[in-house]
């Protein structure tokens, strides 16, 4: 069967390696073994639901619009759908899909008890005004409000959405199903509405946490291991353990400034942020960048990096101005994409030097610029792994919701911290040691522990 999804081929070839591993559900052998992954096949590249509606929107000039809007449910078998809700103007059913398949496959790997989903709004937010934002954000509620809910399908913020879209979601939630639980309905909200602390920092502490984790613990725990080991990504990460490293990073928003900060502020790795960048520029100071001046710049001009030389100096940030996309090609030890899918293509691969890639953003390396990464033993912390922190806070804000007991910040860091080492904990022993990517060898974990429940769900024959 031919796949349609991005994620899709890479769940392929982990069938395909599991296939072959005859210690993995072994009760299914010959024919038996081909129909049941036949079935799993099935099961983890196509969606359960894809539901399309036109939100009918009165404008504030008197005119209305029908605008095409999406919830894909991808697959619910270890808990309710959860997935982002994106506005942007290039959102599109397949790339839905992915990003819902992405979902099922990140919860499951990090043991979070929710499915995959994800929405989308084919809209330029930026184009509407507040008052026509919180319509189209109501009647996005209305539409899919027989497929939503606390149980069924909980959606989260993404591109374009944020804590105000879902206090409006969930307050229109209340308003259709009275007398209903209603906070567990929608996470990412504001605090006062049964938001968790820390969820906004969540998706950038985690990014820079794996980094860490790998250089400061898991490598210099295991140093003599990793002395011996003839593995190209054993060799990759032992020669950026214990040493200073400078970092780039695409992308200065909720992610990418977050992700800086922890750089900026950490006590276990020497790491120096030299470059950021954003939808305009790329600041570079071989230095180091002042952060806290950078991220107080942006909180004040609508989160874009200085982009003059005036606007530089008059507060004192000592940086060069280069193009857009210079941050991906800069010698940098280690860059963070932390901006769009497929940044880093067929096309540029050969022009970046970092030799490790962080992926805060979801999809920013193309399937063959990957390819060819990993073969020059380049070591990338997939999407997967390293941005999963925003939903396991996620998953936390609705378990509050449920108990109505709220957690401080420090202990949503700490339990965030303790999942995602978990995970790592459980991948990266195998990962040094078998010739697979990294990325291939989270996602032939997470599709281990998706057959496994679904053949308990008695779903594979
Ligand atoms: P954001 O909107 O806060 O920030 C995006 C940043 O990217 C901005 O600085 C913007 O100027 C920059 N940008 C836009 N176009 C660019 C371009 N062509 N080149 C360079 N920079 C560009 O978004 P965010 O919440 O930080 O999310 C970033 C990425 O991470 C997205 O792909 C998102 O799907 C993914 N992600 C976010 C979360 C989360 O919790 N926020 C969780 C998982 C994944």
């Amino acid at each position: 069967m031919k796949l349609a999804s991005k994620y899709g081929e890479v769940v392929q070839e982990s069938l395909q390696a599991l296939l072959e591993d005859q210690s993995f559900l072994p009760n299914f052998k010959d024919e038996d073994r081909e129909n049941a992954f036949k079935s799993l096949e099935s099961i983890l590249s196509t969606p359960n639901q894809i539901q399309k509606s036109f939100l009918r929107v009165p404008l504030e000039n008197g005119k209305i619009l029908r605008i095409p809007a999406f919830r894909v449910q991808h697959n619910n078998a270890v808990g309710p759908y959860k997935g982002g809700i994106r506005f942007h103007e290039t959102v599109e059913e397949d790339e839905v899909i992915n990003l819902a398949t992405l979902m099922t496959l990140k919860n499951a790997l990090h043991d979070v008890p929710f499915g995959g989903g994800k929405g989308g709004v084919v809209i330029n937010p930026r184009e509407f005004s507040e008052k026509e934002l919180h319509t189209i954000s109501k009647t996005y509620v209305q539409n899919f409000c027989d497929i939503l809910g606390p149980d069924k399908d909980i959606p989260a913020p993404d591109v374009g959405t944020g804590e105000r879209e879902m206090d409006w979601m969930m307050g229109e939630y209340k308003t259709i199903h009275p007398g209903r639980p209603y906070r567990g309905s929608f996470t990412g909200k504001s605090q006062v509405n049964g938001g968790s602390l820390g969820r906004r920092e969540a998706t950038g502490k985690g990014v820079y946490y794996t980094l860490r984790y790998m250089l400061h613990n898991f490598v210099k725990e295991n140093e003599e291991w990793f002395k011996r080991n003839d593995n190209r990504f054993a060799k990759t990460a032992l020669e950026h353990s214990d040493r200073p490293l400078t970092i780039g990073i695409q992308g200065f928003g909720n992610v990418g400034s977050v992700a800086a900060l922890e750089s900026y502020s950490c006590n276990y790795l020497d790491t120096k942020v030299v470059a950021v960048s954003d939808r305009n520029v790329t600041l570079y100071n071989g230095d180091g960048l002042d952060i806290k001046a950078l991220i107080e710049f942006t909180s004040n001009h609508e989160g874009d990096l200085p982009t003059t030389e005036e606007a530089l100096s008059e507060h004192e940030i000592k940086a060069e101005i280069q193009e857009r996309e210079d941050v991906l090609y800069l010698d940098t030890d280690v860059l963070i994409l932390a901006a769009l899918e497929d940044q880093i293509h067929e096309d540029n691969v050969d022009q970046v030097k970092a030799r490790m890639i962080v992926e805060g953003a979801n999809g920013p390396i193309t399937l063959g610029a990957d390819r060819k990464l990993s073969e020059d033993g380049v070591l990338v912390i997939p999407d997967i792994l390293a941005n999963a922190g925003g939903v396991i806070v996620s998953y936390f804000e609705w378990l509050q919701g449920r108990e109505t007991q709220f957690y401080s910040e420090e202990e949503v860091f700490s339990l965030l911290f303790k999942k995602m080492k978990e995970t790592m904990d459980e991948i990266y022993p195998q990962f040094f040691n078998d010739p697979f990517a990294l990325r291939q060898n989270c996602y032939i974990h997470t599709v281990m522990k998706l057959s496994n429940i679904l053949y308990r769900h008695g779903k594979l024959y």
